[in-house]
């Protein structure tokens, strides 16, 4: 994480149609839930974009054509570049139920090269719930 200066964060294609990603941002910025270890005196690019939809197979190709364009325009390179998965694709949560085809992302983000990591923001309410085994998406 220590290497790293460039985050993407990949959201749930389905549940950004009807989320800003608001917390996700906050998360970031207030290096809270998956982005508690980053330093906050550390200055970092951060870019957010969705799956594309099931299966999540654009997320290659959006990746990859970030690598390219990044690499060619400012150098940056792929070990520099670090992938979250949001909370909303890899837990339970109010919107819906964790993605289906969340090993199937990580593969594909692993083929390109990059380093993936679960989670964004972290509701306390929500991670209550998950561990009493009382969620249920939606209430
Ligand atoms: S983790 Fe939360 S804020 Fe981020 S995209 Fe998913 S539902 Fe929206
Ligand atoms: S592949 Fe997963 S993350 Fe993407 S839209 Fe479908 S359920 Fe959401």
């Amino acid at each position: 994480m220590k290497d790293k200066d460039y985050i993407v964060i990949v959201q749930c294609h389905i549940v950004k149609e009807r989320c800003s990603g608001y917390n996700c941002e906050s998360a970031f910025h207030e290096r809270t839930g998956g982005f508690a270890g980053y330093p906050k005196d550390k200055a970092y690019r951060m870019l957010s974009m969705t799956c594309g939809g099931c299966c999540g197979q654009a997320v290659h190709r959006k990746l990859s054509n970030l690598i390219r364009r990044i690499k060619k325009t400012e150098a940056v390179t792929k070990d520099r570049i670090i992938v979250h998965l949001s909370s909303c694709i890899t837990k339970d949560n109010f919107h819906a139920p964790p993605c289906p085809h969340l090993d199937y992302l990580k593969s594909l983000i692993a083929k390109l090269g990059l380093d993936v990591c679960e989670d964004t923001f972290i509701d306390e309410k929500s991670e209550k719930r998950r561990k009493e085994g009382l969620y249920r998406a939606n209430d």
